[in-house]
């Protein structure tokens, strides 16, 4: 006998038998594959659109070609 294999939903971790019955695989169900894409989007949409990193102040302390890249 060959013991199905299981995964951890990505979503709540509970073991998923790794079958053809288990259709949302490697999620528990659709519940957490839902879940889970909206976590993902929502990440997505989290990121303002003006998070960009001011330019101009960064630059004034010193030139960038000044400072080693790597030290060797
Ligand atoms: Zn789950």
């Amino acid at each position: 006998m060959v013991k199905p294999a299981t995964v951890a939903c990505p979503t709540c971790q509970r073991e998923v038998l790794w079958t053809e019955q288990s259709q949302w695989r490697p999620f528990c169900s659709k519940r957490c594959r839902m879940v889970d894409l909206g976590a993902w989007l929502s990440e997505e949409r989290a990121i303002p659109g003006d998070a960009a990193p001011d330019p101009g102040e960064a630059d004034s302390a010193q030139p960038a070609s000044s400072v080693p890249a790597r030290p060797s």
